[in-house]
């Protein structure tokens, strides 16, 4: 099977199992972990920021950096298709009170025009105040577009006063396509989340970063919420093999992706457009194929290819270090053979 479905599929390789294995552990409830402590030490000085948190999803660091900018019945902008909002079951809402409004925009997009004509103004004590915005870059079902207007809105929203939430779980193919540093993009936001578990290939993880104070009230409600952890060094160790071997191999992913569209954009024009195709995510839109989502999934599947669905038309195919350049031109000319 070539297992396209998403990047979260890779499995740890011999040189990160051998780390996890070999490092120092303690327990992380007493902030005695040493390879945990190093693990959020690195990952904020990456990121630009003075304190990181290690959490086991990306969900978790994004509900406990959401709930630390915004308070209870107050809210937060997003674009409709974030993963906040789409795809993390109602966690703010259900977790920690916080309402959500959206934007909608192509590929993920911030829109600026729409951002300030929904960030409310004080007209009266009814209306919902906007806490903070958030960002998802790469846009995940945005077919990991990077968000071109990411300095624009944070210079708009510091001179607002809007906190920003950058929901970064694949910031690192951003970087890595653009040329920009880590730290260029998650330094502009109060608060960032990135996964280690997605493109960088460890089996578990995400951190959180933010200054040493909304660190210290998101370590508080990580307890709170059960998910304190005591020897976890044993996976920040994977964490940490993923920073220092799988950054920059992401290029191959993105070059794969590329590979993959422009075999779909041949087979059935107009679904994607392989110059849009800048990380390692290829959504493609099958409305004028006439095949429906599932059944191209299921064929795919019986030809041992994986691919997912992420709307009512639109197929999703994620590159990763598990799937070598041979396994996306096969997976590519398998779809092109059902899309034709
Ligand atoms: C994968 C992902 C997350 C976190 O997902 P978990 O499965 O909870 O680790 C958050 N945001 C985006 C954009 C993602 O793609």
């Amino acid at each position: 099977m070539i297992d396209l479905r998403s990047d979260t599929v890779t499995r740890p390789s011999a040189g990160m199992l051998a780390a996890m294995t070999s490092a120092p552990l303690g327990d992380d409830v007493y902030g005695e972990d040493p390879t945990i402590n190093r693990l959020e030490e690195t990952a904020a000085g990456l990121l630009g920021h003075e304190a990181g948190l290690f959490t086991v999803t990306g969900s978790l660091a994004n509900i406990l950096g959401v709930r630390a900018l915004v308070p209870p019945g107050a809210e937060i902008l997003c674009e409709a298709s974030a993963h906040i909002a789409r795809a993390e079951l109602g966690a703010h809402a259900a977790v920690s009170g916080v309402t959500t409004r959206t934007w909608s925009a192509p590929a993920g997009q911030i829109d600026l025009e729409q951002i300030r004509a929904l960030i409310a103004p004080s007209l009266g004590s009814y209306f919902v105040a906007t806490a903070a915005v958030s960002v998802e870059n790469t846009h995940n079902f945005g077919g990991g577009a990077i968000q071109h207007a990411y300095d624009a809105l944070a210079d708009e929203l510091d001179a607002r006063g809007v906190p920003l939430h950058l929901d970064g779980a694949r910031l690192w193919n951003a970087s890595v396509a653009s040329g920009r540093s880590m730290a260029s993009y998650a330094s502009r936001a109060a608060a960032a989340s990135v996964c280690l578990s997605k493109g960088l290939g460890a089996p578990v993880g995400s951190v959180l970063v933010g200054s040493t104070e909304l660190i210290r009230e998101a370590r508080v409600w990580r307890k709170r919420l059960g998910a304190g952890w005591r020897q976890a060094g044993v996976l920040a160790a994977a964490g940490l093999y993923a920073l220092e071997h799988n950054v920059e191999r992401l290029a191959e992913d993105h070059a794969n992706a590329r590979l993959i569209a422009e075999v779909l954009a041949d087979a059935a024009p107009g679904s994607v457009k392989p110059d849009q195709v800048e990380t390692n995510i290829v959504v493609a839109d099958l409305a004028a194929t006439g095949k429906s989502v599932p059944e191209v999934v299921e064929a795919a599947r019986a030809s041992g290819v994986l691919v997912g669905g992420v709307g009512p038309t639109q197929l999703r195919v994620v590159t990763h270090l598990d799937a070598s350049t041979d396994d996306c031109r096969t997976a590519a000319q398998t779809l092109a053979r059902l899309l034709h």
